[in-house]
């Protein structure tokens, strides 16, 4: 699924909640997917009440729309039977790229008896998929600033090579907003023998909105700079827009000059914030 040698940029979609607001997410991911990316991801509702969605945004990206597509799937909110169910669905439609989650524990599962479940990490989907029988691409989930349940950097790091070691292809890292997290973080997995390439996840921000949000979903690091551009044009729609553009574009330019090749961009259904990067990085991507 992942070019080699060559800088290319993947977005990122999300599957509406609502059956009302499925036709303007599919096309939004229409305008997405003219853009050429490597490939799309189409992320799934934690619950799984929008699982349906994902597996049709999939499929009509990889089929209707000739772009390589990779389906999100979360296990800790759900049975064997229901994975399995889910996992012949992905075959059944023809879509080889899966994105092996965990999923965020719900609110009732907190504090339940965790024997009861059916899966605790990610690494249990990863076997699931594996054991399919079907040639899957596995991605999975790293955190360059440590996942928030983790005590230490270094038993995250353990974990996560135990997730890759199952057999993932590739890991797609959690957003983050300084560059030096994410070259510091690749230094400590490659010393720790994780080897598959990483594809690191960045974030345009474009309103001031969704400066506590990411934050409160990613507990990433704000530096400065950017805590000084949300200051400064927060209040001006179109100039943090633009302000926000430019950041993710300037992240973007910096990993591609340190030797990363494919950026994800989490392009949350605005095809026109998606055109913008693609567009600031035309000569550099040769589109
Ligand atoms: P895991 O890899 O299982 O890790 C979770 C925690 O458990 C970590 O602290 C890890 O160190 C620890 N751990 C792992 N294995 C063990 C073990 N054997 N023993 C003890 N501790 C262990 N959520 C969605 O609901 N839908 C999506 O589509 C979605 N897409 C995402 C895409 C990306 C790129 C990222 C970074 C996150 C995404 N998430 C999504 C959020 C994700 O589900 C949460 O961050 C979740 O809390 C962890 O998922 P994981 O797969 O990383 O879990």
């Amino acid at each position: 699924m992942l070019k080699r040698n060559t800088s290319s940029l993947s977005f990122e979609v999300f599957p509406p909640k609502t059956s009302t607001a499925f036709e303007s997410v599919r096309q939004a991911t229409k305008k997405i997917a003219t853009l050429r990316p490597s490939f799309i991801s189409v992320t799934y509702g934690a619950g799984g009440g929008t699982s349906d969605y994902t597996l049709d945004l999939a499929k009509r990206i990889k089929e209707l729309y000739g772009v390589p597509s990779l389906a999100h799937l979360t296990c800790v909110s759900s049975t064997r039977e229901t994975v399995r169910e889910r996992i012949n669905a992905i075959i059944a439609a023809g879509i080889q790229n899966v994105m092996a989650l965990r999923g965020d524990i719900p609110e009732h599962m907190k504090g339940s008896d965790r024997s009861n479940w059916d899966y605790h990490y990610a690494v249990e989907l990863v076997h699931e998929l594996k054991n399919s029988g079907y040639d899957f691409c596995i991605g999975a989930a790293c955190y360059p600033e440590i996942h928030p349940e983790s005590s230490t950097q270094k038993e995250d790091i353990r974990y996560l090579k135990e997730k890759v070691d199952a057999g993932c292809d590739f890991l797609t890292t959690q957003m983050f907003f300084d560059n030096n997290l994410l070259y510091n973080f690749l230094y400590k997995i490659r010393e720790a023998g994780i080897t598959v390439p990483v594809i690191p996840g960045i974030m345009p921000i474009t309103n001031a909105n969704q400066v506590e949000r990411a934050i409160m979903l990613s507990g990433s690091f704000m530096p400065q700079r950017f805590k000084s551009l949300v200051d400064r044009f927060g209040s001006d729609p179109d100039a943090m827009k633009q302000a926000g553009i430019a950041y993710a574009t300037d992240q973007i330019i910096d990993l591609y000059a340190n030797g990363l090749t494919n950026v994800h961009v989490y392009s949350m259904n605005k095809p026109d914030v998606a055109k913008k990067i693609q567009s600031n990085l035309s000569d550099i991507l040769g589109k």
